[in-house]
């Protein structure tokens, strides 16, 4: 066999990754999977924890996924979307119009979760430009938003350990708090949220003319570590926006496809966004895929002739890849084949029973969060005092590292630990998962040492 772990520390430059530190470590190399675990190079299976970072939904090799991108594969693997249409992008457009809220109508593709956050921003900017609003220019978000890596996401976001350095090329945005109530500890959800929306009304009643959307990972903010949002925020600021002329984009990379325990977080809410970003779950986790989508009233300003200069420029060399098209439609069909909806109530359920019987006692979680099949557990030190450990512990790091030895795949946010399992898991590993988890918290916070090689 190829010495892979020395191959990859050779060629490989690491998304995330701090190198110096990963050519020092020993590597896990995966080399195929089946279901919800992975598998490596010497034959160890993984529960796969964080769906191989939330995308894969229905587990690895699904039947129907693998035999509907084969399919495709003797027909075409690619065709251009600039000039030519193609059956698998239009088939998986009429699905996703099926399925979204009913205002949205039309789906433009790209390939990843930043690029459907960068065709949103960049639509709704062009669409006040294009019905003549040339004042509307400035977006609105949350702090310690996330929303990609492209220098248009990466504006839109408000989390300094990635976003600081970058700071330079970025354009400017408005921010309000999100509403955190683990960052607020005297104030109820209730207050929390109105002092966020305070915020909003604020900004809103001064700057609302000059504001050309307003852009949000609706419920659950992953990436900053699984802030869950106080029931009826999302509501109330869809609301401010309607009433203020200025457009919502929801960003459901990562709470879309059944995340949150509905197929779309918006649901949970009822709100119509005006644009609705999607990618991560989107091709159950195989192919790069991306979709935004867009209501009548934003396409229709983009109607005219050609010399009204109204056409949207933009477009990817693989926008609408016709293999992803196929995987995503295998992937939507099996939520209905399988009645994937209807069985996640009672797995969110045994998920919840087992994060407040084994995680939520333990000494060193200052807090549990969880809405759906999204789960963050913070980590701390001293949880009266909610005083983290120190960095250089790489607590979350080390407890993820841990895990493996348990045979469960994990990825931590900081000192949050995350868990987003496939939504095929079942019960029994739901068990698993959550004691794995909390017996490696144990292992780690309870001889806590600085992180060492
Ligand atoms: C992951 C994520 C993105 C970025 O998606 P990529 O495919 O990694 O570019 C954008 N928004 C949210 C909410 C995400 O979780």
């Amino acid at each position: 066999m190829r010495d892979w772990a020395a191959l990859d520390k050779k060629y490989i430059w690491h998304p995330f990754t701090q190198m110096e530190e990963w050519l020092g470590s020993e590597l896990l190399v995966i080399d195929s999977a089946e279901g919800n675990y992975v598998v490596d190079t010497n034959d160890n299976r993984y529960l796969d924890g964080i769906s191989s970072l939330w995308v894969n939904i229905h587990g690895h090799r699904k039947k129907k996924i693998d035999d509907a991108i084969k399919r495709q594969l003797d027909k075409v693997a690619h065709s251009t979307l600039l000039g030519l249409a193609s059956t698998s992008s239009i088939e998986l457009a009429e699905k996703l119009v099926g399925i979204t809220p009913r205002n949205l109508t039309k789906v433009f593709y790209s390939d990843s979760g930043s690029t459907a956050v960068e065709v949103g921003l960049k639509i709704a900017f062009q669409y006040w430009r294009n019905v003549g609003f040339d004042e509307k220019r400035f977006f609105l978000t949350l702090s310690d938003a996330y929303h990609g890596d492209t220098i248009g996401s990466v504006s839109l976001g408000g989390i300094d350990l990635f976003h600081s350095i970058f700071h330079p090329l970025l354009f400017n945005t408005l921010t309000i708090p999100a509403p955190f109530p683990y960052r607020y500890p005297n104030l109820t959800p209730e207050q929390c949220k109105e002092m966020s929306l305070d915020h909003l009304k604020k900004i809103v009643n001064e700057r609302g003319h000059e504001i050309a959307a307003m852009v949000m990972e609706p419920l659950v903010q992953g990436a900053a570590g699984m802030i869950v949002h106080p029931e009826g925020y999302l509501r109330e600021v869809a609301n401010i926006c309607r009433s203020n002329c200025i457009l919502l984009v929801c960003d459901e990379v990562a709470t879309g496809f059944g995340r949150t325990g509905k197929m779309f977080a918006v649901e949970h809410e009822n709100v119509e966004p005006d644009i609705l970003c999607l990618a991560k779950g989107l091709s159950g986790g195989y192919l790069p895929l991306a979709a935004t989508l867009v209501s009548d009233k934003i396409f229709e300003a983009f109607l005219g002739k050609y010399t009204d200069y109204k056409t949207f420029f933009h477009g990817h060399s693989y926008t609408g890849n016709a293999l992803a098209c196929a995987a995503a439609c295998a992937a939507l069909d099996i939520f209905e084949e399988e009645r994937v909806m209807e069985s996640l109530p009672q797995k969110i359920e045994c998920l919840r029973k087992e994060l407040a019987s084994q995680i939520a006692p333990l000494p060193w979680v200052a807090d549990v969060r969880q809405c759906g099949f999204m789960v963050g557990i913070e980590i701390a030190e001293h949880v009266a005092a909610r005083k983290a450990f120190p960095v250089e512990f790489r607590i979350g790091h080390q407890i993820i590292l841990d895990v493996r030895k348990a045979g469960v795949i994990l990825r931590p946010l900081g000192d949050v630990l995350v868990l987003m399992p496939p939504l095929s898991i079942t019960e029994d590993e739901i068990r698993y998962l959550v004691g794995a988890a909390a017996q490696s918290i144990r292992n780690v916070c309870s001889n806590p040492k600085p992180f060492s090689l």
